[in-house]
């Protein structure tokens, strides 16, 4: 599985592409919000020569969507999130103001919803649904265990966790699920936040000030 990161969006946002090698392609968390943006997650997908099969999110907070309507646009796919974050999506150009951001209002509908245990499977790709609610009441993490690679959105950064201010955050529930469901995938797994470098769960457990016992 290859994987390409690109920060995105003021907020600095990471979208990951992946693919199997064998053209099967899929995107996770789209923060990609300008033209500029477009083109070269655009760019990236169609070098590759990847049929985008799926676009996935961790959670619903807009710096995490902006890029979904351009890649259904352009590859017709699904996207799959959590229920739970459903509400994040009205008024998503009045959220993002909120934060300084303007952005083209957009109507997006989760067609297709994922739960704990789910697997979504595109090509070679195997990727376990891991439910991680407390930085947002459907947060979702993605593991890839024949890679040992954790897709953890903003439940879980290098040296930090996700704010839990937001509507639907809970410290204690955050805190629960990196605890049970994240430090104990192997140490080696490495770790792919939504904001920040890459990390592996060995080090986050040694050095991460939040989740020390
Ligand atoms: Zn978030
Ligand atoms: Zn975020």
């Amino acid at each position: 599985m290859d994987i390409q990161v690109f920060t995105f969006n003021p907020i600095q946002e990471n979208t990951y592409l992946l693919h199997d090698g064998q053209g099967h392609g899929l995107v996770i968390d789209p923060g990609n919000s300008t033209p500029g943006e477009h083109r070269r997650l655009k760019q990236a997908i169609d070098v590759a020569g990847l049929q985008l099969e799926g676009i996935l999110c961790t959670h619903l907070h807009f710096d995490h969507i902006l890029g979904i309507e351009f890649l259904q646009q352009q590859y017709h796919c699904d996207f799959l999130a959590h229920r739970q974050d459903e509400s994040w999506l009205r008024n998503i150009s009045g959220i993002a103001a909120a934060f300084g951001l303007q952005v083209p209002d957009m109507q997006l509908r989760l067609e297709k919803t994922l739960k704990d245990g789910d697997h979504v499977r595109v090509g070679d790709i195997d990727l376990e649904v891991l439910f991680t609610p407390g930085h947002s009441a459907g947060g979702l993490c993605f593991y890839a265990p024949k890679e040992q690679a954790l897709f953890c959105g903003d439940t879980l950064f290098a040296g930090s966790i996700g704010r839990t201010d937001l509507p639907g955050g809970d410290y204690t529930t955050l805190i629960g699920s990196i605890r049970e469901k994240l430090l104990c995938l192997p140490d080696e797994t490495v770790v792919y936040p939504g904001h920040g470098p890459a990390t592996s769960i060995g080090e986050e457990k040694q050095m991460n000030p939040f989740i020390q016992d």
